[in-house]
């Protein structure tokens, strides 16, 4: 398993995002999102889309170099389109709106609809946090039926993340940021090319069977070729029985629903994420200035919990990618042979310079 320095990966995946139309600019900013997913933890999420992206902007689902169109525009409410725009491209754009609303009038509501892919959906809320905002998001990935609902073998849901991120003043931001599937896709594409095996009972074959087999997303494996979900008939799991199941029904609702991208139905040709996003000031929701020291109190007292055996300590959310960014700044994002190489062979298709490691 290679460790790709990240400057190495950095220059392939922006040299390959720009052969197939993006700005180095965008480019460069895909490029550095998806890293960043990879130095967070989450490969699922990081350089491992480069060969779906670039399949992508070739089929038409992602639109290079996009801008965004105002539908809505009132003092606390946003309603944006994407315009399958990269993820990367639309959605800081759709923060940056929310966070001057919300600075402006104390809370805001930004409805994201039709935007590509937005990877990892922390990386919306740390942009907030760093401007002292708190932000809530619900999300779909319209176009990718992927789970099976709470007491369902078959798939009605996308993985659905759900988002909190909650600035500190004198400290790094907690945030929550999960899929509401047991595991994102990302996951079972890592476990399916050699990476981490998934957990227990995260997929559910069509007889109603648990199964950790990636084989039921994608179909039979074959090392190097394409993973596609249509050709699995089996389905992820929900998270945390009918309450995680719930949760994924209300981000269908709101971030495919309320935003106009749509909740997950069959026929959708296109894949693109809605995002409904809340930001709150907590400088004008809490006049008193007692915010950040009590959260600052009760991240003590939740750590302080004794921790059960064979765990070091308790964790508030966001600290397992703080720790892991730490590391892997220092020593590179290790990724699979396949991956790497299925990265290799999309920059070669594009004309990009073979990576030298
Ligand atoms: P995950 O299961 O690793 O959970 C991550 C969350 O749990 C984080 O908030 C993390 O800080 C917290 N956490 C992890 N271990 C912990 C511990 N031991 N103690 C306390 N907290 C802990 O994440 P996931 O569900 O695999 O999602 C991975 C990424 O995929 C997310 O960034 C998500 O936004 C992204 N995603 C994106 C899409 C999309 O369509 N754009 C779809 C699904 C998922």
């Amino acid at each position: 398993m290679p460790n790709i320095p990240v400057p190495v990966l950095e220059a392939v995946c922006a040299e390959t995002f720009e052969r197939v139309g993006c700005s180095r600019e965008e480019a460069l900013r895909v490029a550095r999102s998806l890293i960043g997913a990879n130095l967070a933890g989450h490969d699922s999420h990081g350089v491992i889309r480069v060969p779906r992206y670039v399949d992508w902007v070739k089929s038409g689902d992602i639109v290079p170099n996009q801008t965004i169109a105002m539908l809505v525009d009132t003092p606390a409410l946003a309603v944006i389109d994407g315009r399958y725009g990269f993820g990367q491209t639309v959605a800081p754009q759709a923060v940056r709106i929310g966070v001057a609303k919300a600075q402006a009038a104390g809370l805001a509501a930004v409805s994201l609809r039709d935007a590509g892919h937005i990877g990892r959906v922390g990386e919306w809320a740390e942009m907030a946090a760093a401007e002292g905002l708190v932000s809530i998001h619900f999300v779909n990935a319209s176009g990718s039926i992927l789970v099976a609902p709470f007491g369902g073998a078959e798939r009605r849901l996308s993985t659905a993340p759900f988002c909190v991120g909650i600035p500190r003043e004198k400290a790094e931001a907690v945030i929550l940021d999960f899929a509401t599937s047991i595991v994102a896709e990302g996951k079972v594409m890592v476990a399916s090319q050699g990476g981490k095996t998934l957990p227990a009972g995260a997929l559910i074959g069509p007889d109603g069977e648990l199964s950790t087999d990636p084989a039921q997303l994608y179909g039979p494996l074959v090392e190097g070729g394409p993973r596609d979900s249509t050709k699995g008939r089996g389905a992820i799991r929900a998270f945390g029985e009918h309450k995680g199941s719930g949760l994924a029904f209300m981000c269908e609702i709101l971030g495919g629903s309320l935003t106009g991208t749509k909740a997950t139905h069959v026929g959708r040709k296109k894949f693109a994420n809605g995002m409904f996003s809340i930001y709150v000031d907590p400088k004008r929701i809490d006049p008193e200035h007692v915010f950040d020291a009590d959260v600052g109190r009760y991240i003590a007292y939740f750590k302080s919990a004794k921790p059960v055996k064979g765990v070091k300590e308790v964790l508030v959310p966001g600290e397992p990618e703080r720790a892991m960014r730490a590391e892997r700044m220092k020593n590179g994002a290790p990724l699979s042979d396949e991956t790497w190489g299925a990265i290799c062979g999309a920059a070669k298709r594009v004309g990009a310079s073979a990576p030298k490691v």
